[in-house]
C-alpha cells in the first residue's frame, strides 16, 4: 500500500448533533481539530498551556487520533462541562450557543501583553500595569469615521493595543483634554487568537505579527466561522493555504475543498459563506 503524504491529509469534520444542536461546538472545533492533527505534539502542549477547554480539547484529540473516541464524543464530552458549570449559556435541545461565549470558555483570561499609559503632550506617564492581550478578542469597530471601510485586522490590533483607556490627568490640570496612549509590551506570543468580528468590511490579514523581546512571530489566518439562520459552519485553513468548507448538517465528517485563500481585498469576501456571515476568524501560531 502506498504512503500517504502527512501534509495532505484531509480535513475532518464534526457531524451536527439534531437533537442537542451543536453547530456553534462543531464550527469551532473542527477548525481546532484540524489544526491540532497538522502537528499534533506541539498542539497538544500549546492547549495545554492555555489551559482552560482548550486544554481538555488537545487531550481528547489525542483520543481521537488514537481511535478511543470519536470527534463527536469529545464535542459532547467538553459540552458537558461546559453546560454543567453555566447551563443558560450551553444549552441542550434546539437552542444554540454563541461563538463568543464559547471563545470565554475555551480560552481562560490569559494576558500576553502590558501596557502603560503615557501622555504624549506633556510626557506624563502613570504607574500602572495594564493586562492588554487576551486569546479572545473582539474585534469590533466603534464607527465608520474611526475605521474606513476595508481596514485591515493587522491595523484594528495595532489601534486597540496603543489606545489609552483615560484622559490624561496631568493636563486636565491646565484645562486641556487630552486622551492618553497606550505603550504595549508583548511578553508572550499567543497561540491562538478568536477575534469576533462585528464590522463587515474589515479586512481579515493573512497573518499577525507580534514582537516578542526583539524576536518576530507571526500567527496565521486558519479559520472563519460563520453563522446565520440559527446555524454556523465554517472554513478552516490548511498550513498550504488550502481553504476548507464545513457545515455539520450538510457535510457531515468531511470538508469540502475550496479555492486557496485569495490576496488583498479578495479577502473581503471572506465575510460571506452561502448564506451566511462571518462572526468570527482564527488565527494560529506559525509553528
Ligand atoms: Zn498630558
Amino acid at each position: 500500500m502506498p504512503h500517504l503524504i502527512p501534509h495532505v491529509r484531509k480535513p475532518v469534520g464534526l457531524i451536527w448533533d439534531s437533537e442537542n444542536w451543536s453547530c456553534a461546538y462543531d464550527a469551532s472545533f473542527t477548525i481546532l481539530a484540524n489544526l491540532w492533527a497538522e502537528d499534533s505534539q506541539r498542539w497538544t502542549g500549546y492547549f495545554g498551556h492555555m489551559g482552560g477547554v482548550l486544554g481538555e480539547l488537545g487531550v481528547l484529540f489525542q483520543s481521537v487520533s488514537d481511535g478511543m473516541v470519536t470527534l463527536e464524543t469529545a464535542r459532547n464530552l467538553v459540552r458537558r462541562g461546559m453546560n454543567a458549570r453555566q447551563p443558560d449559556h450551553f444549552p441542550y435541545g434546539s437552542n444554540t450557543t454563541s461563538i463568543d461565549r464559547i471563545a470565554q470558555q475555551l480560552f481562560p483570561s490569559k494576558h500576553f501583553a502590558v501596557g502603560r499609559q503615557v501622555c504624549r503632550r506633556c510626557h506624563f506617564c502613570d504607574d500602572k500595569g495594564y493586562r492588554m492581550l487576551e486569546s479572545y478578542l473582539s474585534a469590533g469597530l466603534k464607527s465608520t469615521d474611526e475605521y474606513p471601510d476595508g481596514v485591515h485586522l493587522t491595523s484594528w490590533l495595532e489601534r486597540y493595543l496603543s489606545r489609552g483607556k483615560q484622559f490624561c490627568p496631568s493636563c486636565r490640570l491646565v484645562g486641556v483634554r487630552q486622551k492618553l496612549d497606550m505603550q504595549t509590551q508583548v511578553t508572550e506570543v499567543p497561540p491562538i487568537m478568536l477575534l469576533d468580528i462585528t464590522h463587515k468590511r474589515l479586512v481579515f490579514s493573512e497573518e499577525l505579527c507580534f514582537n516578542v523581546g526583539g524576536r518576530l512571530f507571526k500567527l496565521k489566518l486558519r479559520g472563519i466561522i460563520y453563522g446565520g439562520q440559527a446555524h454556523f459552519t465554517c472554513r478552516f485553513i490548511q498550513k498550504d493555504g488550502s481553504m476548507w468548507f464545513h457545515d455539520g448538517i450538510t457535510t457531515g465528517n468531511s470538508c469540502i475543498r475550496e479555492n486557496r485563500l485569495q490576496d488583498g481585498e479578495d479577502r473581503l469576501q471572506l465575510h460571506k459563506c452561502g448564506e451566511k456571515s462571518a462572526v468570527a476568524v482564527i488565527y494560529a501560531l506559525v509553528l
